[in-house]
């Protein structure tokens, strides 16, 4: 199944300068919200490409319980998995995230970094880090979680979809206890 994150879309849309993208990228920057009528245009989209047609993991979608009633809408989700994570471990995964700009591997300065300090195992190339994983963007990217986003974990406990995963460890163990949370065995 293919990962659809809106976060991946804006931020193409945003390198290719198309006038969404342009419009979007004011907001990501500043670690706010994109407005829901740009982000569900790009879903849609993304949405009716044929891989898309057997399944799809949203990530970073719905963010806002009007997205999640726009998405209810347009197709019946199965699941949906809500990350448990300490805050400063979260703060901690953002700040020291790294990512390769050439192969978009992400690294973790602390907990993976790469093997030549500042550069892609793979390409060599000098690592960037995202403008909104600069701590002051963070800090406005929870302030917005909080406020906008935590509703939708009651939105989606009183209909019997919601899947807490305990999100701490290894991203090994994060995903044996998705699996878990969804029944599913791993191939
Ligand atoms: P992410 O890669 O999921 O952390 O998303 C990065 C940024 O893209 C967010 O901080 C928002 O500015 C924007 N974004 C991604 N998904 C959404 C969404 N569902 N609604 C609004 N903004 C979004």
């Amino acid at each position: 199944m293919p990962q659809l994150s809106t976060g991946d879309l804006l931020r193409a849309a945003a390198s290719a300068e198309t006038p969404l993208g342009r419009e979007a990228d004011v907001f990501m920057r500043a670690g706010q919200l994109v407005p829901d009528e740009l982000v569900l245009r790009i879903l849609k989209a993304r949405l009716e490409e044929s891989d898309a047609r057997n399944g799809f993991i949203l990530d970073g979608y719905p963010r806002t319980v009007d997205q999640a009633k726009a998405l209810a809408e347009m197709v019946a989700i199965d699941a949906v998995i809500a990350f448990e994570i300490p805050e400063s471990e979260l703060v901690e995964r953002l700040t020291q995230r790294r990512a390769c700009p050439r192969c978009g591997t992400i690294y973790n300065l602390k907990t993976q970094p790469p093997k030549v300090r500042g550069r892609c195992d793979r390409e060599g190339a000098e690592l960037i880090q995202r403008p909104d994983d600069a701590v002051e963007a963070v800090k406005t990217r929870l302030a917005v979680f909080h406020e906008k986003t935590t509703p939708l974990i009651d939105f989606y406990r009183k209909r019997g979809l919601l899947r807490p995963v305990d999100a701490t460890g290894t991203p090994g163990t994060v995903t044996r206890r998705i699996l878990d949370a969804l029944g599913a065995r791993p191939a």
